[in-house]
């Protein structure tokens, strides 16, 4: 059995929200704080999974464009 953090390319996970921490937590994990901009699944709105890593990107990306 190979352990995930032994994989190369398998390291990747999602979110699990417990009841009550998408209202309490959700929409500060994506805000951009000074000059650092946050990407990953768990800060994606409409997907989980790879597809909410992808929005994640091209979201922090256009933040980054913004301010350029
Ligand atoms: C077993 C399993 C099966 C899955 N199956 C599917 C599926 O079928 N379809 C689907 O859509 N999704 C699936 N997922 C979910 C999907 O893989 C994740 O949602 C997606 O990979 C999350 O992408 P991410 O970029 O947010 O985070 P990650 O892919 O976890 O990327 C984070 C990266 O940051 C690196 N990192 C962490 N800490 C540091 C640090 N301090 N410095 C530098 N780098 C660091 C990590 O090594 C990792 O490479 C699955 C997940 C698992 C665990």
């Amino acid at each position: 059995m190979v352990v995930k953090s032994q994989r190369i390319c398998g390291r990747g996970a999602y979110a699990y929200w417990k009841p009550g921490q998408i209202t309490r937590f959700a929409k500060e994990l994506g805000k951009p704080r000074g000059r650092m901009f946050f990407a990953g699944e768990h800060t994606a709105v409409t997907n989980r999974g790879m597809e909410g890593a992808m929005e994640s990107g091209e979201r922090a990306a256009l933040e980054i464009g913004e301010k350029l």
